[in-house]
C-alpha cells in the first residue's frame, strides 16, 4: 500500500506518524527528511494530508 509519493529527496519510502500538536509528519528513515504542514484543514483530515504531501510543482532549475 503505497498512497504516498516517496521522498522528494532521496526516493525512499516515507511514513507518518501523528505528533506534538496533533501534526502529521511525513519522515524518511533513508535521508531523515521530516516535513510537516502546519495548517488545521490539512492536520484534520489524513486524506487531504496526503493529497497534499502528494501534490508537486514543476520546477524549472534551467
Ligand atoms: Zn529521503
Amino acid at each position: 500500500m503505497s498512497r504516498l509519493k516517496p521522498c522528494p529527496f532521496c526516493g525512499n519510502e516515507i511514513n507518518t506518524h501523528i505528533g506534538y500538536r496533533g501534526l502529521r509528519f511525513f519522515t524518511c528513515s533513508n535521508c531523515g527528511s521530516i516535513t510537516s504542514f502546519d495548517k488545521d484543514f490539512i492536520n484534520a483530515n489524513p486524506k487531504v494530508a496526503e493529497a497534499v504531501w502528494n501534490r508537486r510543482v514543476e520546477v524549472d532549475n534551467e
